[in-house]
């Protein structure tokens, strides 16, 4: 257990429950979850599903009509195909699916290729036994992933590589080019792939995304994790999903059975309602707006400069021109200005950034930035009258 510390962020929690329980404003930019109730029509399967009596454990896969809408989405959106009957697996939340994964994956002194910076991975891969090893996304490029730095990462331990788009610190998106490259690198050193696509609707502009295990060469060597958490403001019902080849899907369904057996009955009933439509659209489209707020706001801010979020609800900029880390930063800020946001080193060594997660309305989302905005003038004013 001393490998697995608290998370990163749980300790910025603490503290603005200490200052709101002191009366304090807080912003909250720290948050990585949307905001939005749950639509109606997916709380309203889920009242019918208790009302109906689905309240029994289900198959260890999940019950057999949201597989089957799992897999007619994994055919229609991301081009893959996984049978309902034994290829897709339904779990509480994305979490459980890349927690069993690893220990389904990953033996003992085993290596696992996390990106720098990336969500919280290396817990499960310790927890597993494993050892993660970062590989750098470049800032300089879109945080695409370093592909040479990447291969000078690969040993005969690489056991798996985890993919993340749209991915969260970063909001990037990998594009054609890296993927296949990366594609190239997996087939040569035969490394097993786990991509997850929990941000797959929260997308901008013309970015798209891919599913790896789309590309020639990756379906067998791929496990695809996906999830209502996000695109449908479900993160509280705890309902993700696997689709895996059948050999893969038989080991991680082991493991499974002995995790939390199955996803919770009632939330798999609204889970497919979820997934019949495309109740994501006006979450992602007040998420767009939310993006170009923020982005037009950090221009203002010296110093503060990320390239522009392409998915996801984060954006991951260095520290405005204040002679500090991200984590005095973001402390500083907490403690004097009552924003919250992450400091850049809890997802991997940015140490001169940080995140914020623009799921706040608008109208906060412009008061943390009036208070970012005054808070870095005074301190640059005092760093000059200091200086004479
Ligand atoms: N993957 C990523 C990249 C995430 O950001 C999160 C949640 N913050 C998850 C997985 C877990 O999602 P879920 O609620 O489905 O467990």
């Amino acid at each position: 257990m001393e490998e697995i510390p608290y998370s990163g962020i749980r300790e910025i929690f603490s503290e603005c429950n200490r200052l709101e329980r002191m009366g304090e404003d807080i912003v909250h930019l720290e948050i990585g979850r949307p905001d939005f109730d749950t639509p109606s029509p997916i709380k309203q399967a889920a009242v019918d599903a208790i009302e109906e009596g689905h309240v029994h454990y289900t198959s260890n896969y999940g019950i057999r009509p949201l597989r089957e809408q799992i897999a007619a989405k994994f055919e229609s959106d991301n081009g893959i195909t996984y049978s309902p009957d034994d290829e897709v697996i339904v779990t509480a939340g994305a979490s459980e699916a890349v927690f069993i994964s690893m220990m389904a994956m990953v033996d003992p002194g085993a290596e696992v290729l996390i990106p720098d910076p990336c969500w919280t991975y290396a817990p499960s891969v310790r927890a597993a036994g494993g050892t993660p090893v970062r590989y750098p996304l470049d800032p300089e490029n879109d945080f695409q992933p370093d592909i040479e730095a990447l291969e000078s990462q690969i040993s005969d331990d690489t056991a798996l590589l985890i993919l993340n788009s749209p991915q969260n610190p970063t909001g990037s998106v990998i594009d054609d080019d890296h993927l296949r490259a990366i594609r190239d690198l997996v087939v040569e050193n035969d490394i097993y792939v786990l991509s997850d696509e929990i941000y797959e609707k929260i997308i901008y502009d013309e970015s798209e995304h891919r599913s790896p295990a789309s590309l020639t060469g990756m379906y067998d060597r791929t496990i695809t994790i996906n999830g209502v958490s996000k695109a449908y403001s479900m993160t509280g019902w705890r309902v993700g999903y696997i689709g895996a080849p059948k050999e893969l899907a038989d080991v991680l369904l082991r493991m499974r059975q002995y995790t939390t057996t199955c996803a919770p009955s009632i939330s798999q009933h609204a889970a497919l309602r979820a997934l019949q439509g495309d109740l994501y659209e006006p979450l992602v489209e007040a998420f767009s707006d939310r993006r170009t707020l923020v982005c037009e706001r950090m221009d203002d801010i010296p110093g503060m400069t990320a390239p522009e979020p392409e998915g996801a609800i984060y954006a991951y900029p260095t520290v405005p021109d204040v002679g500090m880390d991200g984590r005095e930063f973001a402390w500083s800020l907490l403690q004097d200005a009552g924003v919250a946001l992450v400091p850049g080193d809890v997802f991997g060594s940015n140490s001169d950034r940080i995140r914020i997660a623009y799921s706040n309305s608008l109208d906060r989302i412009d008061t943390a930035f009036d208070r970012i905005e005054e808070w870095v003038e005074t301190r640059q004013r005092s760093e000059i009258e200091g200086d004479l």
